[in-house]
């Protein structure tokens, strides 16, 4: 590990201020992915600015939605009983990543800005553009069974790995910001960007940014919804492809409105509004599920070993929905 220096924050006011007089400076919050990554030199900072104890808490909202502080820790999040009673998309998911102890650990801002899990990314003897701006991208031509069908260009295929993010984009959430120019808000779908020819560039933030809550609007999806995810095995894995899906419906049983975004697919957590909008509208049939499939994925493209996500991305969307459709969904 590269030397650093510590600081602590004692607010946000302060961890910005920080940040604006420290070199190469990163924000310390559960440490789960920061620290592995220092642990093996991918990233060195030079100043790590703790703001660890910057919670915010989870706090009701006008109207029925929820304002969750940044520090908030994952499994306070996923247990809390808003939002498993209005929000259980979002519990879903939390508990469906990592292990129980990363969730303890892992924070709300910090499982946001997590940094792909691509192999070549981690291994400082591969190229990698993400790490190494113009240095090649070995994944291309290498093992690429874990990478993006969705988005990806020449110079990156990672995906973004949370689970949490993906039920975000679905819930149509909105980050807080606070930096050197104030306070500012971005949906959390405009927050990640696609790699184009900057894959290192991996947000929307400006230097010294620090996300402060995550707020979520009050819906009518209920307990119709849904996250699954395929993975390699049981527990602990992240996402070949997961879906985060849900439906409203009217009393006439057509579709008032369907969210859907997926995860594993892309470099960012994948907002579904192709599919969407051919549901909007429509009577609930397999037929129409697997319509807004085809139409969600006309635009993927495989690498040697990860073509198989494009059905399988299908047929999780669809089975889904199915179950959405026939029921009143997961209970929270
Ligand atoms: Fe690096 Fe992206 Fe290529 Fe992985 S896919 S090796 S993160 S450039």
């Amino acid at each position: 590990m590269t030397p650093f220096r510590y600081t602590k924050a004692s607010g946000t006011a302060h961890a910005v201020e920080l940040s604006r007089h420290a070199a190469a400076a990163s924000y310390l919050a559960g440490g789960t992915n920061l620290v592995d990554l220092m642990r093996e030199t991918i990233e060195r900072p030079q100043t790590l600015i703790d703001v660890s104890e910057l919670s915010g808490g989870i706090e009701d909202l006008d109207g029925g939605g929820l304002r969750i502080g940044a520090g908030v820790k994952n499994t306070s999040v996923a247990t809390h009983w808003s939002v498993r009673q209005r929000f259980p998309l979002l519990s879903q998911a939390i508990l469906s990543g990592a292990s129980g102890q990363i969730r303890n650990m892992a924070s709300v801002g910090g499982n946001i800005l997590q940094r792909t899990r691509c192999y070549y990314f981690y291994d400082d003897a591969a190229r990698c553009n993400k790490r190494e701006p113009d240095a090649g991208c070995d994944a291309l031509e290498g093992f690429n069974r874990i990478h993006a069908i969705l988005g990806a260009s020449g110079s990156c295929v990672a995906t973004h790995p949370s689970d949490m993010c993906v039920a975000l984009a679905a819930l149509d959430a909105t980050a807080q910001l606070e930096g050197q120019k104030g306070a500012r808000s971005i949906k959390l779908t405009e927050l990640h960007r696609l790699p184009g020819d900057t894959p290192e560039i991996e947000t929307e933030l400006q230097p010294g940014e620090l996300i402060t809550a995550v707020e979520l609007e009050a819906n009518r999806f209920g307990s119709r919804c849904i996250y699954r995810k395929v993975r390699d095995r049981s527990s602990f894995a992240f996402a070949l492809v997961s879906v985060a899906a849900a439906l409203d419906l009217t009393d006439d049983g057509t579709i008032r409105e369907a969210r859907l975004a997926l995860g594993g697919v892309a470099h960012k957590p994948w907002r579904a509004r192709l599919a969407e909008a051919v549901l909007a509208g429509a009577t609930p049939t397999e037929a129409r599920f697997r319509e807004a499939a085809e139409a969600e994925l006309a635009g993927a493209r495989g690498l040697a070993h990860n073509a198989f996500k494009i059905e399988l991305a299908k047929r999780v969307i669809v089975s889904s929905f199915v179950g959405l459709s026939q029921s009143g969904g997961a209970p929270a």
